[in-house]
C-alpha cells in the first residue's frame, strides 16, 4: 500500500494551532474518502509527556494502548474519530534510546553510528511504522516547535530525507503566523517569508502556508506569499481565529484546502460531501444558545502573568461536546481549589453553577478545597462528576463526612493515615522506592464492569465498557463494604483486579466518580456517555 506523508511544519512561532491544522485538514481528506493518520514528533529528550510539569507542558494525553503523550494526539482523535495509538508519537528521547539500544545489541554491525543519517533513518522507520500499523493513505506528521530551532532539526532532515527518496509521495504545509501589529493596522508578511528561507536552509521547499491570523487573509497578500514561497494562490490557505475550532474543517474545505492537496499528489476526491454530520455538528454549536454553568475545580497552574486552562484540554472538550449535543452552550467556570481552603464562604458560589467537574490530579495543593467542594455539591444536590483524583476526592469525603472517619486520606498525600481509604496499587510502591517513575502508573485502557441498576450502567447502557487509566493508586477495598453499607454504590469494577473504579450516589441527581479519564474518549461527533449524563442532569437543576 503507497503512502503518502503531509510534514506540517510551524513558522515564526509556537502555538498557533498546528495541531488543529493538521487535524483539520486530517478530517477533510477523511471526508474525501481516504484512509487518514497523524502523528506527532515532539523536539524534547523526554521519552514521553508523562512525568513533565504541566506548566512546561499542558495536558497529557493518554492513548487506549497506554502511552503519555501531548494533547495534540486527542486532537487527531477528536477531529478524526478514531484512536491513535503510541506508535503515532515520538519525542527526540525516544529515538535516541532506540537508537542507542540497537547500537548496545550490536544492530549496527558495529560500524560508528551517527547522528545522521542513523537518527533521521530511525524516525523515519517510526513514521513508516506508523503509516503501515494503520494502513493509512495519508499520514500528517506534525513536527513540534518551528523551523530553524536546533531542536527539530533532525525531524526536518528525515522529512528531507523522505522528500528526497519520494518527491511524489511527501507535502510540506508551514504553518505561519501574521500578525497584524496594532500600530500598522496591516498584516504582515515577512515573518513567514523568513520562516519559508529558514525552511529551504534545512533542504525542505514549502508546498503550502497556512496564514494563521486574526482576521483571514487578503489577496495582496496572498500573492505576495505565493510569489515569495512559488506555490500557487491557492495553495495559501487562510486560517483565521474562529469561534469554535471545529470549524477549521469547515473553513479548510471552502478554501478547497482537500482538493489542492489531492491534486498536488495527482489525485482526486473519491467522496462528496463527507462533511455533512461535521457540519451539522458545527452547526449545533453555532444554534446553542441557552447555557448550561459548569465549573471546573482544580489546581491552577501559571507561569508568570498567564494562567494555563491546557492542562484539562481533554475536560474542557468533553464538557463541550456534551453540552452542544443537548443544544447548551458551555459556559466554563475556572475554581482555583485553593481559594475553597483559605474562604469556605465562597463555596457558595457553586450554587451559581449547573454542575461541578473535578478532573484528574496529583499531590496535595489545593486537596482540602476539592473534597469541600464535593462535600458541598453532595450535601446540596447540585451535580458532581469526579475524573480519577475527583473520584478518588469523593472517597475520602465520603469516608470522613460520612463514615465519620475525620482523618481518611489516601496515601498518596499522608503515608500514616488511620484510614487508607484510597491506597497504592499493587506493584507501585516497588516503582515509588526505585524511583521508576517514567511511564510506570496504571496506564492505558481497562475493562470496567457495571452495576445494573445503577445511573452510570443507564448512562452508558452497557455491562462491560473501556476506560483509559493514569494513576498509581486506587480504592482501597478493605473500605469498600463500609462505604457501600453508608450509602456509596460501587457501581463499576475492574473483574480481573476486582478494584471500584466508579462510585455513586443514590439520592442525588447526579454524582458519579470514576478511577478513569472518560474525556479521554469524548468525540465532537460521539459525546461520552458519562459526561452527555452528567450535563442533562446538570441542565435539569
Ligand atoms: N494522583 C492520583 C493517582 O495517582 C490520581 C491521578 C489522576 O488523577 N490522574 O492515583
Amino acid at each position: 500500500m503507497k503512502h503518502r506523508y503531509i510534514f506540517v511544519i510551524g513558522g515564526v512561532m509556537s502555538g498557533v494551532g498546528k495541531g488543529t491544522v493538521s487535524a483539520s485538514l486530517g478530517r477533510v481528506l477523511k471526508a474525501k474518502g481516504y484512509a487518514v493518520t497523524a502523528i506527532k514528533m515532539d523536539p524534547y529528550i523526554n521519552v514521553d509527556a508523562g512525568t513533565m510539569n504541566p506548566v512546561e507542558h499542558g495536558e497529557v494525553f493518554v492513548t487506549v494502548d497506554g502511552d503519555e503523550t501531548d494533547q495534540d494526539i486527542g486532537n487527531y482523535e477528536r477531529f478524526l474519530d478514531r484512536d491513535i495509538y503510541k506508535t503515532n508519537y515520538m519525542t527526540t528521547g525516544r529515538v535516541y534510546q532506540t537508537v542507542i539500544q540497537r547500537e548496545r545489541n550490536l544492530e549496527y554491525e558495529g560500524r560508528c553510528v551517527e547522528v545522521v543519517p542513523d537518527v533521521p533513518n530511525e524516525i523515519i522507520r517510526r513514521i513508516e511504522a506508523a503509516a503501515e500499523e494503520s494502513q493509512a493513505d495519508f499520514v500528517l506528521v506534525e513536527v513540534g516547535g518551528t523551523v530553524g530551532e536546533y531542536q527539530n532539526i533532525l525531524f526536518l532532515e528525515a522529512a528531507r530525507m523522505m522528500r528526497q527518496k519520494d518527491p511524489d509521495g511527501v507535502r510540506t504545509i508551514l504553518v505561519s503566523y501574521m500578525p497584524v501589529p496594532p500600530s500598522i493596522g496591516e498584516m504582515k508578511t515577512k515573518p513567514t517569508q523568513y520562516a519559508i528561507r529558514t525552511m529551504m536552509g534545512a533542504g525542505l521547499s514549502t508546498d503550502f502556508v497556512v496564514a494563521r491570523s486574526e482576521m483571514q487573509i487578503d489577496q495582496p497578500r496572498r500573492k505576495k506569499l505565493s510569489f515569495t514561497c512559488g506555490i500557487k494562490e491557492d495553495y495559501v490557505i487562510g486560517s483565521p481565529n474562529v469561534p469554535s475550532i471545529y470549524e477549521v474543517p469547515l473553513l479548510f474545505e471552502a478554501q478547497k484546502f482537500g482538493e489542492s492537496m489531492l491534486e498536488s499528489f495527482g489525485m482526486k476526491s473519491k467522496k462528496r460531501h463527507g462533511l455533512k454530520e461535521w457540519e451539522a455538528m458545527v452547526q449545533r454549536i453555532k444554534e446553542a444558545k441557552e447555557e448550561v454553568k459548569i465549573g471546573v475545580v482544580g489546581k491552577y497552574f501559571s507561569t508568570g502573568d498567564f494562567v494555563l486552562s491546557d492542562v484539562y484540554l481533554s475536560v474542557l472538550e468533553a464538557i463541550k461536546h456534551a453540552s452542544w449535543a443537548q443544544g447548551r452552550k458551555p459556559v466554563i467556570k475556572w475554581i482555583n481549589s485553593e481559594a475553597y481552603e483559605k474562604d469556605p464562604s465562597l463555596l457558595q458560589e457553586i450554587n451559581e453553577l449547573d454542575g461541578i467537574v473535578i478532573p484528574g490530579g496529583f499531590g496535595s495543593r489545593g486537596i482540602e478545597g476539592k473534597i469541600l467542594a464535593i462535600e458541598y455539591c453532595r450535601k446540596n444536590h447540585i451535580p458532581y462528576l469526579g475524573l480519577c483524583y475527583g473520584m478518588q476526592c469523593a472517597v475520602i469525603e465520603y469516608a470522613r463526612n460520612v463514615l465519620g472517619y475525620k482523618k481518611a486520606n489516601t496515601t498518596e498525600i499522608e503515608k500514616e493515615t488511620p484510614y487508607p481509604v484510597i491506597h497504592l496499587l499493587p506493584g507501585q510502591d516497588q516503582n515509588i522506592e526505585k524511583g521508576s517513575y517514567g511511564g510506570t502508573l496504571r496506564l492505558g485502557a481497562y475493562i470496567c464492569e457495571l452495576v445494573k441498576g445503577t445511573k452510570t450502567f443507564e448512562a452508558y447502557g452497557e455491562k462491560q465498557v473501556k476506560e483509559r487509566h493514569r494513576h498509581r493508586y486506587e480504592y482501597n477495598n478493605a473500605y469498600r463494604k463500609e462505604l457501600e453499607g453508608a450509602g456509596l454504590i460501587s457501581s463499576g469494577v475492574n473483574p480481573e483486579l476486582d478494584l471500584v473504579e466508579i462510585v455513586e450516589l443514590k439520592d442525588h441527581p447526579f454524582f458519579v466518580g470514576v478511577q478513569f479519564h472518560p474525556e479521554f474518549q469524548s468525540r465532537p461527533l460521539h459525546p461520552h456517555p458519562l459526561f452527555v449524563a452528567f450535563i442533562k442532569a446538570a441542565t435539569q437543576k
